[in-house]
């Protein structure tokens, strides 16, 4: 049973003892495994794999993909969207009026129910939820909506391979917006694209915006929220100056930026996030149209916007890991500080308890690696891979002279700081938000 002080505490911040979490940590690579997103967070204990391209989030997993989670709905609710849920189990009526139940296959799961009759499992909701607003919204004075969810999406990928960059089953934030004018459609739309760039910074990533054909779907060009990482399926090219960005799917041949005449250089990246403006499209389809101020009809028009939220946890460990581990951003991070015992001295544990308590008084987020008979070398090299943000270390060296260990994760050097200065220098120095969503795993 895990010691939490929820009912102690209204911030709901917690210390969790490393001995009592279920963390399976590896001490070697995971076999088949090439990305670094596999390999570190299935060695970490905060994933594991079932089959191909899909994936258990165990309890420290789960914290980051919640944290994430926070993150985004933050932005949402800035966006004035709604939060709901949509069903994954889907029947083919509504897909067949837009005839993406004979297109979306072989990606989307299609099967046959116990008396013959035609399911699929959903990988994107415009269908269900262009049904749901064309028959409950009738004046053009209901609209603008912007509904969201977060859900659990089903793609048949023939050979997952990337950890959870690409997988069969997968967290997805999907955002729709309806309006009755091309004005509010393009006005709305700009806003996400600006809330998506703040919620991937704060995501600890640089999201590079780049213009993609609408695909099937649309002539209106979209747009990709692309991470430069080496290991990315996709590729970009972007103008040095940082004025143009296009995905190379459709970029044309021509060697200089088409805005400045700058030099253009190729990328690796994986997409995090896309929005794709269809206007009237599912109007025509599926005929949803609402009245107008004098009467005239008017059709309903449709932006979506996903951002995988499972993948966006990936692409943190592959932009942000070195060779010893995970390097989480502040916001991102389970905890915000591992404190460990390094030692076997009682004195040391009640030390290290007492900084613990004190750093969870003030709303930070605290590991406590108190496990015994775990030498000191494989505790650091834990903390390391696990990637918390502040290390604390307690050991008989430091507790002679009434000091411990400070040291960030993204940088090298460790100092030794009076134990009330360390719960100062972390207050001060951590961008964290560890207090405002419950985070501990139930017990
Ligand atoms: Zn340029």
């Amino acid at each position: 049973m895990l010691r939490t002080c929820e009912l102690r505490h209204p911030k709901l911040t917690v210390m969790v003892r490393q001995s009592e979490l279920f963390l399976p940590l590896r001490r070697e690579d995971p076999r088949g495994e090439e990305f670094a997103n596999a390999k570190l967070l299935l060695r970490g204990g905060y994933i594991d794999k079932l089959s191909s391209g899909v994936f258990t989030m165990l309890p420290l997993g789960f914290m980051v993909l919640r944290r994430i989670e926070q993150i985004v709905r933050e932005g949402m609710e800035r966006l004035h969207a709604q939060e709901f849920s949509m069903p994954a189990l889907q029947t083919p009526a509504i897909w067949e009026e837009t005839g993406r139940w004979a297109t979306l296959p072989p990606e989307m799961f299609q099967f046959s129910d116990r008396s013959d009759r035609p399911v699929g499992l959903a990988m994107t909701h415009e269908e269900v939820i262009f049904d749901l607003v064309r028959r409950t919204v009738r004046s053009a004075h209901e609209l603008p909506i912007s509904l969201y969810q977060f859900q659990t999406k089903f793609r048949d990928e023939p050979r997952p391979k990337s950890g959870l960059i690409r997988g069969r089953e997968f967290l997805m934030k999907d955002l729709y917006s309806f309006h009755a004018s091309p004005e509010d459609l393009e006005t709305y739309y700009r806003a996400v694209m600006d809330e998506y760039r703040t919620i991937f910074a704060q995501c600890g990533l640089e999201a590079i915006v780049v213009e993609a054909s609408g695909g099937i779907f649309t002539k209106n060009p979209s747009h990709e929220f692309q991470i430069i990482a080496s290991s990315g399926e996709d590729r970009i090219i972007l103008c040095e100056r940082g004025d143009f960005a296009q995905n190379s799917e459709i970029a044309s041949a021509a060697s200089p930026c088409p805005k400045c005449g700058g030099a253009l250089r190729e990328e690796r990246s994986v997409e995090v996030g896309n929005t794709f403006r269809f206007y009237d499209k599912y109007a025509n389809d599926m005929r949803g149209y609402v009245q107008g101020a004098s009467g005239e009809k008017l059709p309903i028009l449709l932006a979506s916007y996903g951002i995988g939220i499972g993948r966006l946890m990936a692409t943190i460990v592959e932009a942000r890991h070195d060779e010893k581990g995970i390097v989480w951003p502040d916001r991102v991070a389970p905890f915000a500080v591992h404190l460990l015992v390094l030692g076997s001295h009682e004195g040391l544990f009640r030390e290290a308890e007492r900084l613990g308590n004190a750093l969870q008084d003030k709303g930070i987020a605290v590991l406590y690696d108190d496990r015994v008979n775990v030498s000191a070398g494989e505790k650091l090299a834990t903390a390391d891979l696990l990637g918390m943000p502040q290390r604390v270390v307690v050991s008989s060296k430091t507790f002679a002279s009434g000091k411990a260990e400070l040291k960030r994760r993204d940088e090298s050097e460790a100092r030794l700081v009076a134990t009330q200065e360390i719960i100062e220098i972390i207050l001060l120095t951590t961008n964290t938000n560890h207090t405002n969503i419950r985070i501990a795993p139930s017990v």
